[in-house]
């Protein structure tokens, strides 16, 4: 059962090169669950106990199942992931010529990738192309995934670069440009990512007008270990807890509060988009699901009263070759269960109320539980936690399931925490 779910998260990840990807997987397994797609532009008819999700600018999808009790009242009970993961984005005229040879595609980072990773690894292309629509003001939308091995960031022979095992800065704009192949005449005419696009699509080249083209690698994760304890892919941050998060809003019963899954974009570059947790997205989706449940303004201020949400991220597991990297007396491994964040900064939103609601969460579940602070002379990260306890007024508990290799382009975690997640959560929306 553990491996099976192991397995899924895989396939799921693989079926999501982007936050395109990710968030139309998020649909297609809502829509099997019978699920009802709401629109921004429609006025909204909600029922108690029904299932409905809201997709945002094709990167983003809220999932929720209206309580069964009065939303004010009860409330409503929130996990929050991310879609995107660090990476390479293709910029326009991306077509660079080198020794009238080798095409290379240009391309700028996307987040904070451990860019060494990237090199010697067929790379497929995917994202979304803005096709010519019926009027100016409304192009038409295509996500493609042209999964071929089309791309390679080739590596210089250490020959050349005698101390990159002591450390070497790779620049952005020369080291990582990815390889697309030789100069050929034909394509030379067509472009030729505009070739890939035009068969992939089996659209008009002229029809196509924009995109948000990302890089993936082409290989799928797997199950691995001597006894397959380990899960090996990329996207583990975040699409994990976006999987964990849908997987537990599946499988758990109707409840009095109104369960939601938030699956956001952006976290990667600071979520400051319309489809990131640094705008109104989630406080205004809650206040529509308040006035279509026939509430107002301070109806919903009461309903958050009552809500509680979980920001799920990864957390750092203990290294195994850098285990002083970590902070002396809060030691996360890989297989122990989810992991507590706290900052002091507040680059985590959890405090000791928030701490305690998961803790209790856990051991209602039966999953073990563990905290991660940095150590005091290391500068962590952040998450959509700070941002969404700051808007939304409501205890959030920044936790994660732990992982090695963060941002690499393949994460390392645990077949069993992926159990224990997936449990946890389940457990939260079933809670009375
Ligand atoms: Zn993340």
């Amino acid at each position: 059962m553990e491996k099976k779910l192991a397995n899924e998260l895989v396939d799921f990840i693989y079926a999501s090169p982007t936050q395109y990807h990710a968030a139309s997987t998020v649909k297609e397994m809502l829509d099997r669950e019978g699920f009802t797609e709401l629109f921004e532009k429609d006025s909204w008819n909600l029922k108690s106990g029904e299932k409905y999700y809201l997709k945002k600018n094709d990167s983003a999808v809220i999932a929720f199942e209206v309580g069964t009790g009065s939303v004010i009242e009860d409330g409503f009970r929130l996990i929050g992931a991310h879609t995107d993961a660090p990476g390479f984005r293709i910029k326009p005229n991306a077509e660079m010529k080198v020794e009238d040879q080798y095409v290379r595609l240009n391309t700028e980072v996307y987040g904070g990738p451990i860019l060494s990773t990237w090199f010697d690894r067929p790379l497929g292309v995917a994202g979304r192309v803005a096709l010519r629509g019926e009027s100016p003001l409304k192009p038409e939308i295509k996500l493609v995934n042209i999964n071929k091995p089309v791309l390679i960031i080739p590596n210089i022979a250490i020959h050349m670069n005698r101390s990159v095992n002591e450390g070497y800065a790779f620049n952005k704009q020369k080291d990582t440009l990815p390889l697309v192949g030789f100069v050929n005449e034909e394509l030379e005419k067509k472009g030729y990512l505009m070739s890939l696009l035009v068969e992939e699509l089996g659209v008009n080249s002229e029809d196509i007008l924009d995109f948000d083209l990302f890089l993936y690698e082409y290989n799928k994760g797997c199950v691995m270990g001597i006894n397959e304890e380990l899960i090996s892919t990329g996207r583990l941050d975040d699409q994990w807890m976006v999987f964990a998060g849908i997987k537990a809003l599946l499988g758990s019963e109707k409840i009095k509060a109104t369960k939601v899954m938030v699956c956001i974009d952006n976290e990667e570059i600071g979520s400051l988009t319309a489809q990131g947790a640094n705008s109104n997205l989630l406080r205004r989706f809650l206040e529509r699901v308040v006035i279509a449940l026939g509430g107002n303004t301070e109806d919903f201020f009461r309903a958050l009263a009552n809500s509680v949400m979980i920001s799920a991220d990864l957390a750092h597991a203990v290294h195994p070759n850098l285990p002083e990297k970590h902070d002396p007396t809060n030691r996360p491994k890989l297989g122990m269960g989810p992991v507590i964040k706290i900052a002091a900064s507040g680059s985590y939103s959890t405090d000791s109320v928030a701490s305690a609601i998961f803790m209790e969460v856990c051991n209602k579940a039966e999953v073990p539980v563990q905290k991660f602070v940095n150590r005091s002379d290391v500068k962590g990260g952040t998450t959509i936690g700070p941002m969404s306890a700051a808007d939304l007024g409501i205890p959030v508990v920044d936790m994660g399931a732990p992982l090695l290799g963060m941002h690499s382009v393949r994460e390392l975690a645990s077949v069993k925490d992926n159990f224990y997640t997936v449990k946890a959560f389940t457990e939260f929306y079933n809670i009375k």
